[in-house]
């Protein structure tokens, strides 16, 4: 790993010589190129839609002007561009958001099964459009921790969305709450959310990089799906700020299992 050292000279008051200083400015110039990268990656997901529309603006004033059938399916491509950019502005607030405060933990008391029975009820309508059955596992008796509920539903229907879209029609996904005594990840008592698909399964070399911003095994996939890249960024921090462990599991041609690990016990 390339290191970077920023050395100082001052003179010492009343001494020969003179102090030399060096600190290693290493972490700020890899924050500053993440920055950057960052902005590049929006700049190009926020110019590929633009760039989109402009041209379809430009044939409906042109060659598509009296042609009804090309304008309607004109206008539909227009929309979803539009609703993508939308999507991406959406989800960038998200992430900035959760960044900012990873720091404060969140002490409200939330009803873990009862947030996952409506997500999944918010999903069954995208579920059903993808020939996907939703199907619910542990959620009937309360499972309380302490959370931030708006968050938390962003996390189930994150991992939610990514398992419907990324699996195929007549698939099963499996949304499941369990209760852990003493679990090994956090050494005390916890609640497991996970997610279980059984669609394209992950390759072993992405699972660690799942959770960069704008990091997609298959670009053009996702964005057919309608991805943002920024999905799972979000769920990191999320979870983060709850003290807990995303674990993701998977099998290449079989499916993944993304499971979220939370402490279980008092709020406070
Ligand atoms: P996206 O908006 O692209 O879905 P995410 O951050 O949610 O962004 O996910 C990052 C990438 O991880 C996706 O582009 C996809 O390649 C992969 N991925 C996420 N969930 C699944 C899943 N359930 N099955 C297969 N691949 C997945």
């Amino acid at each position: 790993r390339e290191t970077t050292w920023q050395a100082r000279c001052r003179p010492v008051p009343g001494e020969a010589g003179v102090l030399v200083t060096f600190e290693d400015r290493t972490a700020m110039e890899e924050a500053g190129q993440m920055r950057r990268d960052f902005v590049a990656n929006v700049s190009h997901e926020l110019k590929t839609p633009l760039t989109a529309l402009i041209g379809f603006i430009e044939t409906l004033r042109g060659a598509a002007k009296d042609d009804a059938a090309a304008r309607a399916r004109f206008l539909d491509v227009m929309e979803r561009e539009a609703r993508r950019m939308n999507r991406l502005v959406s989800d960038l607030l998200s992430l900035s958001r959760v960044e900012a405060d990873e720091r404060v933990r969140p002490t409200r008391r939330v009803d873990l099964a009862a947030l996952a029975r409506a997500t999944a009820v918010t999903l069954d309508p995208l579920a059903a459009d993808n020939g996907v059955t939703l199907v619910r596992e542990g959620m009937d008796e309360p499972a309380e921790i302490a959370g931030d509920a708006d968050q938390l539903s962003q996390v189930a229907t994150n991992l939610l969305e990514n398992a419907i879209k990324y699996s195929g029609r007549g698939a099963s996904v499996v949304l499941s709450l369990a209760r852990e005594d003493d679990n090994p990840r956090l050494r005390g008592p916890a609640v497991v959310l996970s997610v279980t698909d059984t669609g394209p399964g992950i390759d072993s070399l992405h699972i660690p990089r799942l959770t960069e911003r704008f990091y997609r095994i298959d670009s053009h996939r996702s964005r057919e799906r309608g991805g943002t890249g920024l999905g799972l960024a979000i769920v990191k921090h999320i979870v983060n700020r709850h003290r807990g462990r995303l674990v993701i599991e998977s099998t290449p041609g079989q499916g993944s299992r993304f499971s979220v690990v939370l402490p279980a016990g008092p709020v406070g």
